[in-house]
């Protein structure tokens, strides 16, 4: 059943030369780089801060499967990093010690950064709709409390995760796996306190071996917990007790951009969220006084729509390290796509496409791969880019694609885009590769690039 609206006006609240929308890793490095290359830019969030994952679903050692390679984090994201680091400092004192993040600070840090950097913000600006003429966008619709408002822009830069912005246009996009469009889990994370650090650390990392043991109880069928999840995956330990970033509650079959499907994920997961402390205080003595400090606002998702686009890149491409004359990121060969079934065991087989259990692959050497450009062109739209984990893919490579420091750089590459573009007066696919990639050299990232 339908009910008919009759059209309004809408208020144009704003114009702009480039118009990101979402404020995570891929929207940060897309808006400070559109700016860097001398544009007026919004950045456009529904929540009240950026981060996307990484602050609402407490992500905060991303880059934990670089540490100890040869690899290392490059362009805006590195630059977050670090300057976050030297500013706040490292307060993991697991025995690794992996970089973390404070989230909550985080969330400061990058209101500064974002405004020291030229990025006008709009947060609490939910887009859900455009207003196109031909294949181009003269404006996205942000939902406010005081209704509607458009903001218009030469160059859109769809960062919600989700293809929000392209879907609203009208780009076909997939969601999930080829048969039957499953996602992996959505997660919502719990930050603990009260935890015995001088107990936790009297003999190695307690933390990583209660997670192996839950494991191998999950197996023996010792554990009656409700969540399918096998494993504790906790990640930054402090001083204080503060355990961050438990990244256990799994909610399967739901689908990301389906709010009857998020109301059911939110819920099934802070049920999970009680299961498992009230297990952590009952099993292990260092843990007994632990509460819930806080969990995290929105369940987080993996994965979601993929748009298609110029180019869709493939697990193949990936393992067979193709060469694109259109690179704009060289990434570490890492691969983690939790089985959309709750299927736990680990498997590399790639055949699979995800039906045979979870897909895990740490970095090896020098394994790399490569992103092309086309993969951020959408089918259809000449003004807009994608960038972040809604690209143009198939749903094995979004696993290797999704990583933060990797969104960050599609991002960057995007905004840099954007501003050319606009510079050379021509769409989105017939942008000056050479000269993008050597903007992008320019700016400290690491791409191949084809003699003439
Ligand atoms: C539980 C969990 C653990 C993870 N662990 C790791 C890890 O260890 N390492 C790693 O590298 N990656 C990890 N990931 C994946 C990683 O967090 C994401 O792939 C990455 O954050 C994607 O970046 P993005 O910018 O594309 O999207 P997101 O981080 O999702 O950011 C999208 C932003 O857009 C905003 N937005 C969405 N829709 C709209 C809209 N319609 N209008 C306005 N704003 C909108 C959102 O609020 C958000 O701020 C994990 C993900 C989850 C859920």
């Amino acid at each position: 059943m339908t009910l008919i609206r009759k059209q309004t006006s809408i208020p144009i609240q704003k114009e702009t030369d480039v118009c990101v929308i979402g404020g995570g890793p891929a929207g940060i490095g897309a808006a400070v780089a559109a700016a860097r290359h001398n544009k007026h830019v919004i950045l456009i969030e529904k929540r009240g801060f950026t981060g996307g994952n990484v602050t609402a679903c407490y992500v905060e050692n991303p880059d934990y499967f670089m540490a100890g390679t040869q690899f290392a984090p490059e362009g805006i994201y590195a630059e977050i990093e670090s300057g976050f680091l030297s500013k706040f400092g490292n307060d993991n004192v697991r025995p690794k010690k992996n970089k973390s993040f404070n989230s909550e600070t985080l969330k400061c840090y990058l209101d500064d950064y974002l405004l020291s950097n030229g990025v006008q913000l709009m947060l609490h600006s939910f887009v859900n709709d455009v207003i196109c003429e031909d294949d181009i966008i003269r404006a996205v619709i942000i939902q406010t409390k005081k209704g509607p408002a458009a903001i218009t822009a030469k160059t859109f830069i769809d960062a919600t995760g989700d293809g929000d912005v392209a879907y609203a246009a009208g780009v076909p996009c997939d969601i999930g796996r080829d048969k039957d469009g499953k996602c992996q889990p959505g997660t919502v994370a719990v930050r603990l306190a009260g935890a015995n650090v001088k107990e936790l650390l009297t003999d190695g990392d307690k933390l990583q071996k209660i997670t192996k043991e839950f494991r191998a109880e999950y197996q023996k069928g010792n554990i009656q917990l409700t969540c399918k999840r096998q494993d504790i995956p906790f990640g930054r330990l402090t001083k204080a007790g503060i355990i961050s970033y438990v990244n256990y509650s799994c909610a399967y079959g739901i689908d990301p951009t389906d709010n009857e499907d998020l109301t059911r994920g939110e819920i099934e997961c802070r049920k999970y969220i009680l299961e498992i402390v009230q297990y952590l205080k009952t099993h292990y003595v260092e843990l007994r006084d632990i509460e819930i400090a806080s969990i995290a606002p929105e369940i987080g998702f993996r994965d979601s729509r993929r748009i298609h686009g110029n180019y869709r890149l493939t697990i193949e491409d990936m393992e067979d390290r193709k060469h694109f004359q259109d690179a704009i990121a060289v990434f570490p060969r890492f691969y983690d796509m939790l089985s959309p079934d709750g299927i736990m065991s680990e498997t590399s087989d790639f055949s699979g496409k995800g039906y045979h259990g979870h897909i895990f692959e740490p970095v090896i050497g020098n394994r790399y791969f490569e992103v092309p450009y086309r993969c951020m062109v959408p089918d259809k739209i000449n003004n807009m880019l994608v960038a972040g984990r809604c690209v143009s893919a198939d749903h094995v490579a979004e696993c290797g694609l999704r990583a933060v420091s990797l969104c960050s750089l599609m991002g960057q590459a995007a905004g840099t885009a954007g501003a050319l573009a606009i510079d050379n007066q021509v769409s989105l696919s017939n942008i000056p590769i050479k000269t993008l990639q050597k903007q992008l050299i320019n700016d400290g990232i690491k791409i191949p690039m084809d003699q003439d």
